[in-house]
């Protein structure tokens, strides 16, 4: 859970790249950092805490150049430290270079006990460091070759922006995980994981970075390449259920319009009469609208949303996350008092959230309150890059959905089937881009299904927390 941007050939990358990683903030809130470069030197700004407080004028004066890259973090992978935060940067035999990474790998610990047998000292206990002391081992006498070397290494999903003095780098990996798309600012090149970071910079978008392309950027201008074998594409579908921003294009499609299409096909799977359709802000807000239409139920904001707190479990201690509700979610009175509510949500995790907001919606006066989530139960954790807690804390791993309504205490639950949701996304418009719009594309539903597109093998961070499980 990270946003990346890149920045080639703007006079204030610095800026840029802040403004982006701003756009990208619901990615993640734990540490903010840019790193530029004026053509031979880098300077580095991370810190932990969100754009806006990471950064202050002193800060961002020290970061001139015309290339960047900048990273936001949530941490799938090590600990919530200053030291794990993002641009990794380091001096090696071939100048300076610096990366920010969106995913996970998964045999990030067997690469790093073989590199700490062979003498490397990491400085962090984040997968991505790993990345860099593979390419910092390379011969090859040009950056895109040691990369792409260093990258045969690592299994999962990496969607990456590379830094060295003079070029810019941005990966994807050969199923596509993570989103990264290509934008324009008059003579700049822009990377970003969502285009609602193009919009906020006035940049055009151009095209989505494709599944295993390696994309280029110098005096010489831009090229890509696909050195790798092509994979079957597996693009994360939670990121169009939930983690994306609505206003984003990704996939080739509007992640509003897709969660739109869920809602209507969850009041098909799941009708119930009702009074009123709400959703739970923001992440449910467009499932809800769409379930309303399908069933001709009006829609109303039953829920209000503060938002001067992080996303619920976002904040990884448990303490925290039950208060967290509260801190975030309001129920209107005038709403909901009397009726019989359908309340319409993205996913279940825990159950902590549902249960207290339906709760919420009762005290509010509701007669009736009708759970119906746009995913199907999520039974499996994420080893790909989306934070998910280990199986026997996700209720759906060991609860029907008869237990886990009587548990949320709701009058019915009902949760959009797999066929379904995969039927939704494809019905979703693919937006009209200059690029193939990838209508026929497929998904990792891992923490739905339990199918893992990378094969576990000894070692790896899926194995050992299966272990744990
Ligand atoms: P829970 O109380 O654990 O069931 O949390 C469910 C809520 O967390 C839902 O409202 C989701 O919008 C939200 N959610 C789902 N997945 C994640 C995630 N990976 N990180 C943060 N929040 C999430």
């Amino acid at each position: 859970m990270c946003g990346i941007v890149g920045v080639y050939g703007h006079p204030e990358a610095a800026n840029i790249t802040y403004l982006g990683l701003h756009a990208l903030q619901h990615r993640g809130q734990e540490s903010a950092g840019i790193v530029t470069s004026d053509g031979n030197k880098f300077q580095m700004s991370r810190q932990m805490g969100l754009v806006g407080d990471a950064f202050n004028r002193d800060e961002m004066q020290k970061l001139p150049g015309h290339l960047a890259i900048g990273h936001v973090r949530y941490s799938t992978s090590g600990g919530s430290y200053l030291r794990n935060a993002q641009p990794f940067a380091v001096e090696y035999a071939h100048g300076s270079v610096a990366v920010a990474h969106n995913g996970n790998l998964v045999n990030a610990p067997d690469l790093r006990r073989r590199l700490e047998l062979d003498g490397s000292i990491f400085q962090s206990s984040s997968d991505s460091e790993v990345i860099v002391h593979l390419l910092a081992r390379g011969r090859e006498p040009d950056i895109e070759t040691r990369i792409v070397n260093a990258l045969r290494q690592v299994e999962g999903a990496y969607s990456l922006c590379f830094l060295s003095e003079e070029k810019l780098v941005a990966v994807r990996d050969p199923r596509g995980f993570r989103p990264l798309l290509l934008g324009r600012l008059r003579d700049a090149f822009i990377f970003a994981s969502e285009s609602c970071a193009f919009d906020l910079l006035e940049a055009e978008f151009i095209r989505e970075v494709e599944p295993g392309e390696v994309v280029v950027v110098d005096d010489k201008g831009l090229r890509s390449f696909k050195p790798w074998a092509e994979e079957q594409k597996r693009f994360c579908v939670f990121e169009h259920v939930y983690f994306a921003r609505p206003d984003s294009i990704i996939d080739g499609r509007s992640v509003y319009r897709v969660r739109e299409s869920l809602g209507h096909a969850l009041a098909k799977e799941h009708p119930v009469d009702a009074d009123v359709v709400i959703g739970v802000p923001d992440s449910g807000s467009a499932a809800a609208i769409g379930y309303a239409r399908e069933s001709n139920i009006p829609y109303d904001q039953g829920l209000i949303r503060s938002h001067y707190v992080g996303r619920t479990f976002i904040e990884p201690q448990q303490s925290i996350r039950h208060f967290g509700v509260k801190l975030k979610l309001n129920a209107i009175r005038e709403v909901l008092h009397g009726k019989r509510v359908v309340v319409v949500d993205d996913s279940i995790v825990r159950g902590t959230t549902s249960r207290k907001i339906v709760k919420m919606i009762r005290n509010a006066g509701a007669k009736e309150v009708h759970v119906r989530i746009s995913s199907p139960p999520t039974t499996h954790p994420c080893y790909y890059g989306i934070d998910t807690p280990t199986r026997s804390e996700l209720i759906a791993s060991s609860h029907s959905p008869e237990e886990i309504a009587r548990y949320i205490t709701c009058d019915s639950l009902g949760y959009l089937s797999r066929d379904g949701m995969m039927a939704a996304v494809s019905a979703a418009a693919a937006v009209p881009t200059p690029t193939k719009a990838l209508p026929g594309a497929n998904y990792c539903d891992a923490c739905f299904s339990g199918h893992y597109p990378i094969e576990f093998k000894p070692g790896t961070i899926a194995s050992l927390k299966r272990v744990v499980n």
